[in-house]
């Protein structure tokens, strides 16, 4: 099918709201495209702002008996996802791949990570205990009690469709909030299978809701007075934009933005174990992971060995549709990525670096889908297009430095802070690099340091607006607001008038 025959295609991707699937009236939709063969699969619903507010009514509506709702329930609720996500796996990563394009395996991957977020919200009862203190003063108890916000919303991007969603809402309602998602427009439909799943596992309607859309509906949850707090995760120019008007609007704000990774490879590093490092984490999902690592910064002597260990690599990886057998790196998102990274390369040459391997001559990149080959760009420096902008494609630049202060210089000016991985056999240039690097996620000898579910995940300067890091114990203070009790029962014996400020006595 060519993208002219859209009109053919019938499934509409819709709204979940109260429990039940719901059509949308806005007149508005988008399409969905199946990455890898270049075709429409189904258009998604694009929300009106009165949509919203429908499904804010519900969320507001579900929220004081869910709040309500005891912590061992809420807890054996997240149980129970816990399983049907288990057992849904397989299906769970099949329709990742059909919208995303990244390979089964891949999305395995991300479901398996999406899972953790579930399990650690598992311990919620434990995960809320607040502090006591007895005896404060003469008869006098202070104690610290966490409340949910009520109604908050997730905004996610399109690269990690099952695993971002869950970084936030099984917090968010294990917490006892009521849970808003508007998922990617590019990738829409496991959020209704996660909904749907949700519910299966017990989750009163109303509690989570999915509203379809683009910039419309970001804009009304953003204004709307009944959602308390918005969590995002996207580019960096619309996280900012988020957070801007998110905090504007009284609201609290988590926005994690995009990112340029940086791997330094230090000359006495092991060059096979690196260059297989470097491959995976910047070539895996094809480039569009918001921690593929997309520079190597090669020190001295190790640069030419290295190029060299990734060049051949990058000759054995097999390019194809995300379904098939043996396919280790998929398509990109739509088309117009695909020709923008594909821009980067045809541009390269004339910025003054080296096209090392080029994969638009990937015979994958001829057909239909919106394949690009894995690429190779050596000589790049910080004053390139290549090197400042965030690809999010397979296109790795390697940039050449002499000393370790010049690579972390240039790790530490580079706008962005999300992930960065250092190389080497010496645990004290590792143990240096993680106390001076700039970096909110470090991995040493770990290309890609996606930290697990019990500590929470976020990078630095624009890879973050906002305070607290997202899922893991940052979640858990995110989707609350804590209270603090001072209380005394009286002993009529001690009451007596006392004007003074209140001191400890
Ligand atoms: P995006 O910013 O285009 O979209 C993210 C979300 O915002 C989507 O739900 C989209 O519908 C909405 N949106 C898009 N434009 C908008 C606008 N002008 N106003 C309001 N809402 C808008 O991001 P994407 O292309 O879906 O995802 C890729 C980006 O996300 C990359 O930059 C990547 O680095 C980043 N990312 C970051 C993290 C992280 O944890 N820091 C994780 C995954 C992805």
């Amino acid at each position: 099918m060519a993208i002219a025959d859209v009109s053919v295609t019938t499934r509409t991707v819709n709204h979940w709201i109260g429990g039940k699937l719901v059509a949308s009236q806005s007149g508005r939709s988008g399409t969905v495209w199946n990455p890898a063969t270049g075709e429409a699969q189904a258009q998604v619903a694009f929300a009106s702002a009165s949509e919203v507010d429908q499904a804010v009514a519900s969320a507001k509506k579900a929220f004081p008996e869910w709040r309500a709702t005891a912590l061992s329930r809420r807890a054996e609720i997240m149980f129970k996802l816990r399983e049907l996500v288990d057992a849904n796996r397989r299906r769970i990563a099949e329709l990742l791949t059909s919208e995303h394009g990244k390979t089964v395996p891949d999305a395995m991957g991300e479901v398996a990570r999406g899972l953790e977020n579930i399990e650690f919200a598992c311990g919620i009862p434990n995960l809320l205990k607040g502090g006591f203190s007895e005896q404060s003063s003469r008869g006098i108890d202070v104690y610290q009690i966490r409340q949910p916000l009520g109604v908050v919303a997730g905004i996610t991007p399109f690269n990690f469709p099952a695993m971002v969603p869950m970084w936030m809402f099984a917090n968010a309602i294990a917490c006892g909030n009521t849970f808003l998602l508007k998922p990617s427009e590019k990738d829409p439909s496991v959020s209704l299978f996660l909904a749907e799943l949700l519910q299966r596992a017990g989750l009163p309607d109303g509690v989570f809701s999915v509203i379809q859309g683009d910039r419309v509906a970001v804009d009304r949850l953003l204004e709307h007075p009944d959602v308390k707090a918005v969590s995002f995760v996207g580019s960096t120019p619309v996280a900012r934009y988020v957070y801007e008007t998110g905090t504007r609007n009284g609201k609290r704000v988590q926005a994690l933005g995009g990112a340029k990774n940086h791997m330094l490879v230090l000359p006495d590093a092991d060059v096979a174990m690196a260059a297989d490092a470097a491959v995976s984490a910047a070539y895996g999902s094809a480039g569009e992971r918001c921690m593929a690592i997309s520079v190597v910064v090669a020190v001295g002597s190790v640069a030419d060995p290295l190029v060299e260990a990734i060049r051949e690599r990058l000759a054995r990886i097999k390019v194809g549709p995300g379904m098939e057998e043996g396919s280790e790196m998929g398509p990109l998102i739509t088309r117009e990525h695909r020709d923008k990274v594909a821009s980067y390369v045809g541009n390269a040459t004339a910025e003054g670096a080296t096209v090392t391997v080029d994969g638009r001559q990937d015979p994958a990149s001829q057909g239909d889908g919106f394949f690009l080959g894995a690429t190779l760009l050596d000589n790049v420096t910080p004053a390139m297009r290549c090197y400042k902008d965030e690809i999010f494609g397979p296109v790795l630049g390697v940039a050449r430095v002499d000393t370790y202060e010049q690579a972390l210089q240039m790790i530490n000016t580079n706008p962005y802070g999300n992930g960065v991985a250092i190389f080497t056999r010496d645990g004290g240039a590792a143990r240096q690099f993680q106390f001076d690097v700039e970096v909110g996620m470090v991995g040493i000898n770990v290309p890609v340091p996606v930290p697990v579910s019990y500590y929470s995940f976020g990078g630095w300067k624009t890879s973050l607006f906002g305070d607290l890091h997202v899922y893991g114990p940052e979640g858990v203070q995110f989707y609350t607001r804590t209270k603090v009790v001072t209380s005394r029962w009286p002993d009529p014996g001690t009451s007596k008038v006392d004007l003074g400020f209140p001191q400890v006595r």
